[in-house]
């Protein structure tokens, strides 16, 4: 079996805080060992910055030297780990027992508005592209706007500059990631590509109505598109309850408490922890149980079928995960929930990493 999961953030969790994630790490949900023992063969590497670049020179600055560090955590794990750039060496990595890293860029702000800088992403080996985090770009409109900041959008879904992206993309292979995504956005692409798409780490919409979800309409599209939904471990997305409070405790414009808390600390990794530790003790009995990732999982089943649905539990980039699975060493409890609901081995092939490669093989050039 191959276990493919979509979405990591350990590049800004762990290695962007100093940490090495070579070794076993006692903070975050993964580094390399933990992944391996978890069983993962392919692990997409988010390459991420928020709204604001961390380099003065801006994004895209920001997403070469995250590829660097990536490349020099490789180096370093060269008898565990390789890195792959299209889908044959995917392929042969997997025979040679490898985990096999990817490289996801998450942000179509990472491209600054320049296609060059989409080439030598592409070059460098970026395997997808999400179009847009939860800020908009100025050529795809996100799930975040659309929903909370509609009437400050200058356009809704994708412009013609957006459209040159994604027939870019398809040109040249690199999967598009709608996780993020406005509903416009989602279906400006859908109506455009000639490829699969992927999620790389959304939920249920119907299950936990949160913006960043995917609704009933959604999945029937994605189906007809061929493509995969990565399902996200985010407490806040598996659970409407959990959400419902999260929302409380951040008080009334979505962001008070925890920039007050977060205003306590000087040290960014201060921040994380304290905010994350705040968030588990306040919301403890609220986090849904691991197995409500098998609900997501069934549902999707249910209306669609078997073969769109697959794993991107964005570990190291939610404040929460649900009780049960605490890091990268807890997805055989996932297997284990579906052998007990009564999938099949071949279908629990699929969940776990024959859906992504299909759509990864797809887009292929
Ligand atoms: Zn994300």
């Amino acid at each position: 079996m191959v276990l493919a999961d979509t979405h990591n953030d350990l590049l800004t969790s762990q290695t962007l805080e100093g940490r090495d994630v070579s070794e076993r790490l006692s903070e975050g949900h993964s580094d390399i060992p933990r992944l391996m023992e978890g069983g993962v063969d392919i692990q997409f590497f988010s390459v991420w910055t928020g709204e604001k670049p961390r380099n003065t020179e801006g994004f895209f600055k920001d997403a070469m030297q995250q590829i660097d560090s990536l490349e020099f955590i490789t180096l370093r794990n060269v008898t565990k780990m390789s890195l792959a750039s299209n889908y044959r060496q995917v392929k042969s990595l997997i025979r040679q027992d490898k985990l096999v890293g990817l490289i996801g860029v998450e942000g179509g702000h990472m491209i600054e508005d320049d296609m060059e800088k989409l080439e030598i992403l592409y070059q460098r080996g970026m395997m997808y592209l999400t179009l847009t985090h939860n800020n908009s770009t100025s050529w795809a409109s996100s799930a975040r706007d659309e929903t909370l900041h509609a009437e400050t959008l200058s356009h809704k879904g994708l412009n013609d500059f957006g459209r040159q992206v994604v027939k870019r993309m398809n040109e040249r292979g690199i999967m598009i990631d709608l996780s993020h995504a406005g509903e416009q956005t989602f279906y400006d692409v859908l109506g455009l590509t000639t490829k699969p798409v992927i999620l790389s780490h959304s939920s249920v919409y119907s299950l936990s109505p949160h913006f960043r979800n995917v609704n009933d309409d959604q999945i029937r599209a994605l189906a007809r598109n061929n493509g995969v939904i990565c399902i996200n471990f985010y407490s806040a997305f598996l659970s409407e309850e959990f959400n419902t409070e999260y929302e409380k405790l951040l008080g009334p414009d979505g962001q008070t408490k925890k920039d007050s808390l977060q205003g306590l600390y000087a040290d960014r990794k201060d921040k994380i922890k304290y905010w994350e530790q705040y968030v588990t003790g306040m919301l403890e009995r609220y986090r849904p149980s691991y197995t409500r990732i098998a609900d997501h999982i069934d549902y999707i089943v249910k209306m669609v079928g078997i073969d769109y649905v697959g794993i991107g539990a964005d570990l190291d980039g939610v404040d929460s995960l649900p009780v049960g699975f605490d890091d990268a060493t807890d997805y055989p409890l996932i297997t284990q929930e579906l052998i007990k609901r009564g999938y099949s081995t071949s279908d629990i092939k699929k969940i776990s990493g024959k859906n992504v490669l299909r759509v990864l093989k797809a887009n292929a050039r």
